[in-house]
């Protein structure tokens, strides 16, 4: 069923038949993953952005939302957080934020690995070929930069002044400096159809990811978009079950943008193939600011609540919360 052509791609996403779509994903991931669900610990350090990203509530033309950066001492106070709470990976993300350099991230790296036996994520968006290089150097192991569309024309809009084969250039870079990559998509973007979300789907397959995220669009009230409508839950649902399918040995989360619309999408997520969740480790004093997209990091609001909260809806979907590294089964078996 991997070998799915556009056509039976397309109707799954139009709903043609669910019950068999989300059957056949679980039995994908019980064969690969059993029923482990992947626990990665995220800490949102700075909402700073030089990006205008049309659909992001942190894009810079967004003057209402009240900036903060987090210092190193920070930053890694949310790590013991995790340490204590057995977490094995931790996602460093970020606005677009330059502040932050090579060197600051390569020492955030060294502090992390010499307090803990962690695996590190760095999600901070577009940076050089040197500066990538360099953290992995410092021993980071996977970065994740979602495409968000392969739609060159929407991809334009939605990012005034990027290119879609930068974007791209980056996720070579990324596999050719080991790191395990990750990408994903937002579906619902406006102006996305189902067309373009099935070249989506292919496209992602094509690029052999480790990693693949994707969540409904959520329309911010301080952005263009706050008038459109919001990615449909269902469809975001179908997008992740497709994925397991067609990416067997990825690591695939059921995201936070599921839980803003929905309280049980991501229990949703996890049992249509998702094996991965991300509790925010981000500080109470600045989790709210971390306003991608309203609702984000609202769910609770300490540290120790939310991860309990996440076992929760692990073990509601009928899975096991695990504190395994997690690492991507497609490099020992694919
Ligand atoms: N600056 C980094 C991190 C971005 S935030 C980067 O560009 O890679 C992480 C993800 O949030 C984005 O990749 C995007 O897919 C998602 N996102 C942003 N705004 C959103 C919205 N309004 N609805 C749904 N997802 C959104």
């Amino acid at each position: 069923m991997n070998m799915m052509n556009l056509k039976e791609i397309k109707e799954f996403l139009s709903g043609k038949d669910d019950n068999t779509l989300f059957h056949e994903a679980d039995k994908v991931r019980l064969q690969i993953f059993g029923k482990d669900v992947y626990i990665r610990g995220i800490i949102e350090f700075s909402n700073m952005c030089r990006e205008d990203c049309l659909y992001c509530g942190l894009r810079k033309s967004n003057r209402k939302l009240k900036r903060y950066q987090l210092t190193m001492e920070e930053i890694l106070e949310g790590v013991e957080l995790a340490g204590m709470n057995n977490i094995k990976t931790i996602v460093l993300q970020s606005g677009d934020d330059l502040s932050y350099n090579k060197e600051f991230i390569g020492k955030l790296i060294e502090e992390i690995k010499k307090r803990l036996d962690v695996v590190i994520t760095l999600s901070l968006g577009e940076r050089t070929y040197d500066e990538y290089a360099y953290w992995r150097e410092k021993g980071a192991e996977r970065y994740l930069l979602k495409i968000e569309t392969f739609d060159e024309e929407l991809y334009k809009k939605m990012r005034p002044g990027k290119k879609l084969e930068d974007r791209l250039q980056r996720l070579e870079w990324l596999k050719e400096l080991d790191y395990e990559v990750g990408s994903g998509i937002i579906v619902g973007l406006p102006g996305q159809d189902l067309d373009s979300l099935t070249n989506d789907l292919r496209r992602l397959a094509e690029l052999d990811l480790d990693m693949i995220a994707t969540g409904p669009f959520i329309p911010h009230p301080e952005t263009p978009l706050r008038d459109y409508p919001h990615g449909d839950v269902n469809l975001s649902i179908r997008v992740i079950a497709l994925l397991r399918i067609m990416n067997p040995y990825s690591n695939i989360p059921a995201t936070s943008a599921l839980a803003s619309l929905h309280s049980d999408a991501r229990e949703k997520g996890l049992k249509a193939g998702a094996n991965v969740i991300m509790p925010s480790l981000t500080p109470k004093r600045v989790r709210l600011l971390y306003n991608i997209y309203p609702g984000k990091n609202e769910s609770c609001q300490c540290v120790i609540d939310e991860i309990n909260y996440i076992k929760g809806i692990i073990e509601k979907a009928g899975y096991i919360p695990s504190d395994s590294k997690g690492y991507s089964p497609r490099r020992l078996y694919a």
